[in-house]
């Protein structure tokens, strides 16, 4: 059967974070006839669940002279990612990022400005303050509900507002050439009610990561596999690659930045307070041979490490004191999240967790316990908490430096243990955009109105460098790609 065909003015591929950014700015700028493509039944992609966005100093200064803000975040930006991203797009990116907030606060957008430490180095974020919905997740310390849900939302209604065409459930299979191959004609897709042709001169690729695609994982991020061992999904699984698939389908250039978006330590199965205890600065990290192995200050940048590791798992081990104190003082990144109750179930949902035959967590009398319900080695598992005990005692962690403020000794039992594991947020990584989102081919030629924003993309990819980079760039670059389709003039 052939398709039915639809024409437009703008097609975007994708109705998640930054394909909204592109749409709303698209029409706003007078592209009369915008439609999004969107394969699941719900517009906000993972861009839903994200929790803060990269920073515009601590306090904001979206009033005063940001220059200053933009020299620091471009060269943060650039040293993130070892001074091999693209200058001019990460100009892009700084440059239009403040206007980008101010267009969102504009259509009502309201947030924190906040800030943390993680490994000694201080982040700004914004974040929002009041969790959006009653949302009954297991583990509060992710979306929905927080600042990429409300954005999402925001934006999907202005999309709604503006007419905007959404149709849901309609996966995107092919972007369709010009037949010498220099413009982009439309995009061929599966929608309820069938193959749809939807015929436009101009098409943004904004379909997010490959995270859900475990062949893509190993292919573009062999380093995750040198060492087999979980990496527990917290993406949707609609991250299965279709935008990079049909980006290398027409021969798009690639960048040499893909990422897994694995970070780590994380707890899974999903008890949200065992998962915000497993990276309290506070724990012993052991990996399954009872050695400790790295600053657990690092929290949850302390992935390349962990995945060295046996299986690339850990133990954070602590003591009935530690239990007490983590329980009623939350950590400042907690705080910073609006986290602050999060450690409140900690006691009951351990013990809950501890009495799983499969184990991930333990609860133990003595460290010789500990050791048999973790499988680790008791000698070895002694020696290790008698050599942290005595750096407490010294104040001073001269094995890894972690901060003394973080140095508690195992000494009064109950001993607690809980299984962390490498987790995945969503890769980024794809084809390589310029300063206006445009892509190219291999052979450097560009293809006329075609744009790619996102996840979907490379070359500004900071490997969690500075938090809330990536979803500060997908609405930027949607904000970006909607404004260099909508100034394009097809003729
Ligand atoms: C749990 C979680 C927490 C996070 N927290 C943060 C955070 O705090 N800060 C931060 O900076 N980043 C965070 N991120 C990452 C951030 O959410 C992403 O980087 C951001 O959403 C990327 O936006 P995007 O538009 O590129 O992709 P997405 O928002 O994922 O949108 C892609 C959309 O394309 C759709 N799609 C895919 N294939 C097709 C197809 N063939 N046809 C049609 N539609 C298709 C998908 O269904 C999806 O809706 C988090 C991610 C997760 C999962």
């Amino acid at each position: 059967m052939k398709p039915s065909v639809i024409e437009t003015d703008l097609v975007i591929i994708g109705g998640g974070g930054s394909g909204l950014a592109a749409a709303v700015r698209a029409r706003e700028l007078g592209l009369e006839r915008v439609t999004i493509l969107e394969k699941t039944g719900r517009t906000g992609g993972n861009a839903w669940l994200a929790v803060v966005m990269l920073g515009l100093g601590d306090p904001i200064g979206l009033d005063g002279d940001l220059n200053e803000w933009r020299d620091q975040t471009f060269g943060g930006l650039m040293q993130a990612g070892k001074w091999t991203l693209d200058p001019k797009l990460i100009h892009s990116f700084v440059d239009t990022y403040p206007d980008m907030v101010r267009w969102l606060i504009a259509k009502g957008l309201k947030f924190d400005v906040n800030g943390f430490d993680v490994g000694g180095r201080r982040f700004s974020t914004l974040c929002f303050k009041e969790r959006k919905g009653d949302y009954k997740v297991s583990d509060p310390a992710r979306g929905p509900g927080f600042l990429g849900h409300f954005i999402g939302d925001l934006l999907a209604e202005e999309a709604r507002r503006l007419s905007i065409d959404i149709r849901l459930k309609t996966r995107a299979a092919k972007i369709l050439l010009s037949e010498d191959g220099t413009a982009v004609r439309g995009v061929l897709a599966t929608g309820p009610d069938g193959e749809i042709e939807v015929q436009a001169p101009r098409v943004i690729l904004s379909a997010g990561g490959f995270a859900a695609n475990e062949e893509m994982m190993r292919r573009y991020c062999p380093d995750e596999f040198q060492n087999e061992g979980p990496i527990n999904l917290l993406c949707l699984g609609s991250q299965t690659g279709d935008g990079q698939a049909m980006a290398e389908e027409i021969g798009l250039l690639f960048g040499d930045d893909m990422d897994s978006g694995v970070i780590a330590p994380g707890h899974h199965p999903w008890s949200h307070s065992l998962h915000e205890a497993v990276h309290r600065p506070e724990m012993l990290w052991v990996n399954t041979n009872g050695e400790r192995f790295v600053n657990e200050s690092l929290s949850v940048m302390a992935g390349w490490a962990i995945q060295k590791q046996p299986q690339s798992l850990l133990w954070a081990l602590f003591d009935a004191d530690t239990m007490a104190h983590i329980v009623a003082e939350p950590s400042p990144r907690q705080a910073a999240m609006n986290g602050t109750e999060w450690l409140k179930p900690l006691p009951t949902e351990i013990v809950k967790e501890a009495a799983w035959t499969r184990r991930t967590a333990a609860i133990a009398g003595s460290v010789e316990e500990l050791a048999e319900q973790i499988g680790v080695p008791a000698v070895e598992l002694q020696a290790t908490i008698d050599r942290y005990n005595s750096l407490c005692d010294e104040r001073r962690d001269s094995d890894f430096v972690k901060p003394a403020e973080f140095l508690r000794p195992l000494r009064t039992p109950p001993f607690y243990g809980v299984l962390g594991a490498r987790f995945c947020h969503g890769s980024e990584g794809g084809a390589k955009v310029d300063g206006s989102m445009a892509v190219r081919k291999l052979d450097g030629s560009p293809v006329a109105g075609l744009w790619a924003t996102g996840d979907n993309t490379s070359g500004w990819v900071v490997h969690w460098g500075l938090p809330g980079t990536t979803l500060g760039f997908a609405f930027t670059s949607g904000y970006i790609a909607g404004t260099s389709a909508a100034s394009f003039a097809d003729c």
